[in-house]
């Protein structure tokens, strides 16, 4: 029996008609959903959007939209278990790997929620202080940030069903925007079934969160200048959503999370065995296998010394050898498979393709050995490590994202060297540095930091309390420059600023103070 998802439009759940997307199991390859957008009117749920789901949040205060989702969140981990159940039967390859996903949208939403606590009353934000224009001391301006008055379009990639939802979801309605949220097709069911838990819990205003559950169709013709795309994918859709007609003629706001190259980078002196050496060797191993590889923050190039090379490949092959592949839910499997039937083709092809400029030196990916996986069935792959001779020149690994459990390894002479090779990715979302050496910490801080929206600095007094470098905290910001797609996500209250629109006020100086800013 498979699943029919509905889309949820203008508060009504709606089937669209054939042909039908199916949606599989990538463990057995099971169809367990099916789902069409045909016939959805589009421009029916803008309007809806705007005319009542808007005004009613617009009348909210911060906190009182803070408190909607604090009840969003408590309301979806009431269902926690059923929620990674549907996630391992529709992408999420194992129990850790649900809960990431899952439990990352929960706890972004308990975030955003405190926040909105922490905003209290008021329902717009003033940004910086009044201030003098001229030689009048009466005469002044402000700056305020106010609700857009249009939708919060959200388009997500496969890999993050849940926290893709939501860590948008809770960012716009925060700040008083409705929402119509898409979901990738191939893992749509678990957004469905969050988005179903939400609306039967009756939390939300009608109006504010509406769902597309699979392909977009014409939705995007429908933006218009009020409206925001935050869209989550690879570069190539970016770069098609970006020059659509909403953002390019009516200046509909567009923020994109693209692919990413991102990095860890060793310090000249981390000794083997160390515990900041153990730190690096889990992180790349945690990197390349928590989701099968199929993270956006995923490590994909692991930066060394080229004279300590030969010792961190020897403890990744040593880490490596402990990886079960395994179908979801089985016990001892440590990774999963991958999402999709064409995501397990792209990997190998790209892999083969890296593997032209940087050889193979672990693992294989054309074959593997799942356990509790019925022969022949299922998209797995093993882990694979490269490694090539001469960093830069391998130009490949640093053009080329494969969405998968891979990663190259790749020699740096100097600091220097190794800034270089970090921003020959193009820009990234991550990168981690890992060492005790404060010189070199800094010159690589400050040298990759226009190249990242992140870097993680670890040293030996942080190793064993950091996140780890692939988790994205709502604190934070998250996006990255240039091939990351140029976006900046959550980052606490700075988030809500893509959703706002700020606006310079001018004239009698106490009379703005104490319209606006008390
Ligand atoms: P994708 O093929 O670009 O699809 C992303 C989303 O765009 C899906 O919802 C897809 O819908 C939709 N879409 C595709 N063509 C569209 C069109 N013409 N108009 C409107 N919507 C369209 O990417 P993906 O394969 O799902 O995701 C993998 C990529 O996402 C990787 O490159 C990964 O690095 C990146 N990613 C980035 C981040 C980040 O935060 N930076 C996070 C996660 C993933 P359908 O599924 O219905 O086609």
């Amino acid at each position: 029996m498979t699943v029919l998802l509905k889309s949820y439009i203008q508060d009504n759940w709606i089937a669209g008609e054939a042909p039908f997307s199916t949606l599989y199991d990538p463990s057995t390859e099971a169809a367990v959903a099916e789902t069409s957008t045909r016939g959805v009117d589009f421009a029916a749920a803008f309007a809806h959007a705007r005319g009542v789901g808007g005004p009613a949040l617009r009348a909210m205060s911060f906190a009182e939209r803070g408190a909607l989702l604090k009840a969003m969140s408590k309301a979806l981990y009431a269902q926690r278990e059923h929620l990674l159940d549907v996630a391992m039967k529709n992408g999420a390859g194992t129990r850790g790997d649900a809960k990431f996903d899952v439990d990352g949208a929960t706890g972004t939403l308990a975030y955003y929620a405190s926040l909105g606590k922490r905003l209290g009353d008021a329902s717009h934000l003033v940004d910086g202080e009044v201030g003098g224009l001229t030689q009048s001391a009466r005469f002044g301006g402000v700056h305020l940030r106010v609700p857009r008055e249009g939708v919060a379009v959200h388009v997500n990639a496969f890999n993050f069903p849940a926290w893709g939802t939501f860590e948008k979801a809770a960012v716009a309605l925060l700040a008083g925007v409705p929402v119509i949220t898409k979901p990738a097709t191939s893992t749509a069911w678990l957004a469905y079934e969050m988005v179903k838990i939400v609306i039967d819990a009756e939390i939300l205003p009608p109006g504010a969160l509406q769902l597309v559950a699979g392909s977009a169709g014409d939705l995007l013709t429908n933006l218009g200048g009020q409206d925001m795309l935050a869209f989550t994918g690879s570069a190539d859709t970016g770069a098609l959503l970006r020059g659509g007609d909403g953002p390019v003629a009516r200046s509909a706001r567009v923020n994109v999370e693209a692919d990413s190259l991102n990095a860890a980078v060793l310090g000249p002196d981390v000794e083997p065995d160390s515990d900041l050496w153990h730190w690096f060797v889990n992180a790349v191993v945690l990197e390349m296998t928590q989701k099968a590889g199929q993270k956006c923050t995923a490590i994909r190039r692991v930066i060394a010394p080229a004279d300590k090379l030969n010792d961190l490949q020897e403890s990744l092959t040593d880490a490596l050898d402990r990886v079960v592949v395994g179908a979801a839910g089985t016990s001892g499997a440590t990774m999963g498979p991958l999402a999709t039937a064409s995501q397990l083709r792209d990997y190998r092809e790209g892999v083969a393709h890296l593997a032209e400029q940087a050889p193979i030196v672990y693992g294989s990916h054309t074959e593997v050995s799942p356990v509790g996986a019925e022969e022949g069935k299922g998209y797995f792959a093993g882990p694979v490590l490269l490694r090539a001779a001469d960093a830069l020149a391998a130009d490949r690994v640093h053009d080329r994202e494969v969405f998968g459990p891979v990663a190259t390894l790749l020699p740096y002479g100097d600091a220097d060297e190794a800034v270089a090779i970090v921003a020959r990715g193009g820009g990234s979302l991550v990168t981690s540095v890992a060492s005790n050496d404060r010189s070199f910490l800094k010159t690589l801080g400050l040298g990759i930091g226009a190249w990242n929206g992140r870097v993680m600095i670890i040293d030996k007094k942080v190793a064993d309390q950091s996140t780890s470098h692939g988790m994205v905290l709502p604190q934070l910001v998250h996006g990255g420059p240039g091939r990351a797609g140029g976006g900046e996500e959550l980052g606490g209250e700075r988030g809500l600023g893509f959703y706002l629109q700020r606006v310079a006020l001018q004239g009698n100086r106490a009379l703005l103070e104490k319209l606006f800013t008390k």
